[in-house]
This record gives structure tokens, sequence and C-alpha cells, in this order.
């Protein structure tokens, strides 16, 4: 396992590749938009610096990184030397299934077509394939040079061969992996979403301020971030995909929160977009 190929340099994609080549794989991220791609080159050379400035990693470490990063826009260029795919482009499920038949004929045989969706099936992901038994998802946190675990959900044709890899680079990646059966939304997020929406409704209904529900979760339970900042960081629009997925999936539990709905439609996508509960 040399070469990993991150489809979408968008939030997690680049917190992914950073996080790949600081441990020395070869990493090309690869997304459809030009300015995407600049922007996660910006933020990964960024992340390098910085940590190296503050003694969090060796100059070395940062060269050695610097190196082992590509950048395109081309998915053939990005996919046709790889052993691993790990994609991360837009919770989507039409648009998983289009990438995911174009990945089964460009990467090579042997490799591996990981998925980074935060709920969805890895099963109707690897249905598009001619290899399901290599086809599995790696669900990683944000930001992901920070966040310990990788969720790992098989499908059903998942072999155990690519479990047994798939485990081997998390562990490499240093992060602590569970595995986790196929069903909506997984452990995390089936359990996260529910968490923010009810904190979301909660603002609606004015039981509470914003800043007061976050730190009510913060000191009264021991969250080490709040449901309002934590949903900001992750992206109001990636959430509300989240919870439609999980609602129409799971049912009326999953509504996603009115107010989630409003924010989205107001271009209030969180800390991206420089507004969301918080103002960045
Ligand atoms: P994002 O919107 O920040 O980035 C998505 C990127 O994908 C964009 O740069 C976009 O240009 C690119 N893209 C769109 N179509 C593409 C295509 N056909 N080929 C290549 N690139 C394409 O999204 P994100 O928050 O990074 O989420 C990505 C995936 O990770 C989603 O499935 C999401 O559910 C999952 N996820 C997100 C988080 C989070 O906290 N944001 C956490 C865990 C998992």
């Amino acid at each position: 396992m040399n070469h990993i190929a991150v489809i979408g340099g968008g939030t997690m994609g680049r917190g992914i590749a950073y996080t790949a080549a600081l441990v020395g794989f070869k990493v090309t991220l690869q997304d459809i938009s030009e300015q995407a791609l600049e922007k996660a080159r910006e933020y990964i050379e960024n992340l390098l610096n910085r940590s190296a400035a503050k003694g969090y990693i060796q100059a070395e470490q940062e060269a050695e990184a610097k190196k082992n990063l590509f950048y395109t826009t081309q998915l053939q260029e990005a996919v046709s030397k790889t052993d691993l795919v790990i994609e991360a482009a837009l919770e989507i499920m039409e648009l998983k299934i289009s990438i995911f038949k174009q990945l089964d004929e460009l990467a090579p045989a042997h490799a591996i077509l990981a998925t980074n969706t935060s709920t969805m099936s890895p099963t109707e992901i690897a249905a598009a394939t001619g290899r399901p038994e290599q086809c599995i998802a790696m669900h990683f946190f944000n930001p992901v040079h920070r966040m310990k675990l990788i969720e790992i959900i098989r499908g059903l044709d998942t072999s155990d061969a690519t479990v047994e890899v798939v485990k081997q680079v998390a562990e490499k990646l240093g992060k602590v992996s569970v595995e986790v059966n196929e069903f909506p939304g997984f452990v995390t997020s089936r359990m996260n979403c529910l968490i923010g929406n009810e904190a979301m409704n909660m603002l609606m209904e004015g039981v509470a301020s914003a800043e007061d529900i976050d730190k009510a979760l913060k000191y009264g339970l021991n969250h080490p971030m709040g449901p309002l900042e934590l949903a900001d960081l992750v992206g109001l629009d990636s959430r509300l995909r989240n919870m439609e997925y999980l609602y129409q999936q799971l049912g009326e539990k999953y509504r996603p929160s009115p107010l989630l709905v409003k924010y989205v439609k107001a271009g209030r996508l969180g800390k991206k977009s420089g507004r969301g509960f918080y103002q960045y």
C-alpha cells in the first residue's frame, strides 16, 4: 500500500490527504474544481507550515509530506496507479455511484475503493462496480488530523481481506478504528445528527441561546464541543444532506430541523461561508 487517491478536496478530502501524506503515503488529491483544489493546496501547506512552526512535526516530515502530495483535476491521472481510493465528494448518492462507476474503470484491478460517506450505504455504492468485495466505507472525522476515529463499514460483499487492509491503513494513519455493520448513519452520524437536530429545534423554540445550548452540553454533559458549533464546523449543507438521508431511511425521528433548512436556504453554511449559528 503506497499510493492513496483522494477524490474531492473539500473539508474532508484535504484533511485526509494531509494526514496520509504526513505518515508517508504518496497522495494524489483530485477535485473537479480548479478553485477547490487550489484552496485545498493552500490549506494543506498552511497546516504543514503551522504544525512545523509549533513543533508538532519535524521540518523533515514537513518537507517529506510536501513531496508526497500531488494535485489534479483529472480522475484518470489521480487513480491510474493507486492502491486505495478514498472518495470524499458530496453526500449525494447519485454522485457517489457515478464516481464509483468511473473508479471501477480507471483504477487498477487490485485497488480498494473506499467512500468517506457519513451516512450512506456502502453496499449500494459498491453495486455500481464490478468489485464489490473491494469496496468499503472509511468514515473519517473533522478535522481529520486531530480526530482519532475511523469508522469502518462493510458492505454486503466486502471481503475480510479488504477490511484487514483498511484497518492497517487506519493504524498507519495513527487512528483508532471501529468496525460497524451497515445501517444508515452507522454509529456516530446516527447519534450526532440527532443531538445536533435537537439543539437546532431548541434554538428555534427559544429554549436558550446558541451560546448557552453549546455551553450547557460542554460543561454539563462534558461534550468537547457544543452541537451547534460542531454543525457549523461540519457545514450546514453537509449536515442537511445527512439529515435528509437519515429521514428518508429511518423516518420521522430524523426530520431535519426547519431552522437548519432555513439557514441553508439563506446561504448560512457555517464556518465555510462565514456565518452559521455563529459569525466567523
Ligand atoms: P465539501 O463540500 O467541503 O467538499 C466536497 C468537494 O467535492 C468539493 O470541493 C467539490 O468540488 C468536490 N466534488 C464534487 N463533485 C466531485 C466529483 N465528481 N469529483 C471530484 N470532486 C468533486 O464536503 P465535505 O464536508 O468534505 O464532505 C465530503 C464527504 O465527506 C461527504 O460524503 C460527507 O458526508 C463526508 N463527511 C463530512 C464530514 C464533515 O464534517 N464535513 C465528516 C465526515 C464525513
